[in-house]
């Protein structure tokens, strides 16, 4: 789960905060373009990581310097150090002081991006701790944090200028305490996406649990494509985490705990989003071992998680849907991918007419349909919009819904749930082999919490449903995001 296309919402209704941050000017800063700098020359081979506060309510954001820190050896690309794929909701860039020339670049999404579109920011503040991370410079540099404005362009919302020999940056590597595991080991980091496998909730006796969990959820991760094909560009290694206590946080069910990463379902008060908004401490118990991407075993079988686009991905490592959880949240987390089911409790009716593409790969508004983002896997004949049985799935699906959310009202155990969701998964895969063009690209209506007004690639997708396969428009950007970390 992730909010990151409800910002768009946000953006068609207030744009005039967006248009006064369009407003900042940021003279003097060469424009992206897909240039790379000779890495050696500008950068050690070591990791950066400037922690910043970013708060604000719904109209309104602000960032905060908390410290800048060492996180260890450089995990990423040496070769390609700015980021071409253009997602994420905000993107930051490093620019070499003396002469403005960009030296890296990266799209990234937040928990403040997706807090800001809540109820709860109408009416507080609020305030969560981020992280930037980039190679070591060897020489001053500003950086700037930029955020799509409502034409989805990317403007500069702020910056700030670091010096790597100053007196506020801090050189030294945070000595590690805890294990590690490797997972997976396929050759040097600056060539492999580099995975870090974290744990919440699981206490010193089952760390056995913790390791166990770990390589069934990552073996089913790449048992699924494009994963399974590409699995010689990963590598994954873990860190234990032992917690005084066993599970986590669920407010929903009345279940208060004190973890080691502090994961907590109910964020935003949805039930099933299980996130930890205690950065500082993930990033520096993640820093044990080189790593781009994320993800954090909940040691819970109450159905959960969360994918947050470059941060990390969550899940609930015993529920019966597990391999569905990780492989879903990690597509958000790794490759920006937008939920395409529509009938869950975060949706509701459009309004008002959809104005900008939206910038995750795998959904569309249409507003072009003679040119989609995935016209080249569409095959000459297939209409677009795409016909499919939507009545009667909606029909389905939306009455599973009540169900779902009955069975939660009255605290039926988890297997109940996981009974329906079994049932639910079954019926949706034969009603879908009925459909005429199942496993077809296309353009079909119903995607990203909007029932009308947008579109996904194909009639299922685990990005839809909990059937274990990626659309063909998802792996491909799976495995243009894999081109990224090994080119
Ligand atoms: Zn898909």
């Amino acid at each position: 789960m992730t909010l990151n296309i409800l910002t768009m919402k946000k953006r068609i209704l207030y744009t005039l905060c967006l248009g006064v941050m369009m407003m900042i000017p940021c003279t003097g800063i060469r424009g992206s373009d897909n240039s790379n700098v000779p890495f050696a020359i500008y950068f050690e081979d070591k990791t950066m990581r400037l922690d910043y506060f970013h708060s604000g309510n719904s109209d309104q954001e602000h960032f905060a310097v908390d410290r800048i820190v060492s996180d260890g050896k450089w995990a990423g690309s040496k070769t390609l150090l700015n980021d071409d794929l253009n997602l994420g909701l905000y993107r930051f860039e490093i620019f070499a002081k003396e002469n403005d020339v960009l030296l890296f670049s990266e799209g990234f999404a937040s928990i403040f991006g997706e807090w800001q579109t809540t109820g709860e920011a109408k009416k507080e503040w609020g305030a969560f701790h981020e992280s930037i991370r980039f190679p070591w410079p060897k020489k001053p540099v500003k950086v700037v944090i930029k955020k799509r404005n409502n034409l989805n362009r990317f403007a500069a919302l702020w910056n700030t200028e670091i010096d790597p020999g100053s007196r506020r940056v801090n050189p030294e590597d945070l000595i590690q305490a805890n294990n590690i595991f490797t997972v997976m080991e396929n050759g040097p980091t600056e060539k492999k996406v580099d995975i870090v496998v974290l744990g919440d909730g699981y206490s010193k006796e089952e760390m056995g649990k913790f390791r166990g969990d770990t390589q069934r959820l990552i073996d089913a991760m790449f048992n699924v494509e494009p994963y399974k094909s590409r699995k010689a560009d990963f590598n994954v290694r873990a860190v234990e985490t032992p917690a005084p206590v066993s599970g986590v946080s669920r407010p929903h069910f009345g279940v208060f705990k004190r973890t080691p990463l502090s994961v907590h379902y109910s964020s935003f008060d949805s039930e099933r989003y299980a996130l930890t908004y205690d950065n500082r401490t993930v990033r520096d118990i993640a820093a044990a071992v080189p790593y781009e991407s994320m993800i954090i075993l909940i040691n819970e079988r109450t159905y959960g998680g969360g994918g947050i686009y470059g941060l990390y991905a969550s899940l609930a490592a015993d529920n019966a849907f597990s391999d569905y959880l990780i492989i879903h949240e990690f597509g958000h987390h790794f490759a920006g991918l937008a939920d395409e089911y529509y009938t869950s409790q975060v949706s509701y009716e459009l309004d008002e007419k959809i104005a900008v593409e939206p910038w995750e790969p795998n959904v569309t508004a249409l507003l072009d349909k003679d040119n989609l983002k995935w016209q080249d896997l569409v095959k000459p004949g297939t209409p677009i919009p795409t016909p499919w049985e939507k009545g009667a799935f909606d029909a389905y699906s939306i009455s599973i819904q009540k169900e779902r959310q009955r069975l939660r009202e009255t605290r039926a155990k988890e297997e109940v749930m996981e009974a329906l969701f079994q049932k639910e998964k079954e019926k949706e895969i034969e009603m879908f082999s009925k459909m005429k063009y199942a496993g077809a690209a296309g353009a079909f209506e119903g995607a990203a919490y909007f029932s009308k007004g947008m579109y996904r690639s194909a009639i299922n997708c685990i990005m839809f449903t909990r059937d274990l396969t990626f659309c063909p428009v998802c792996q491909r950007s799976i495995s243009r995001v894999i081109d990224r970390y090994t080119r």
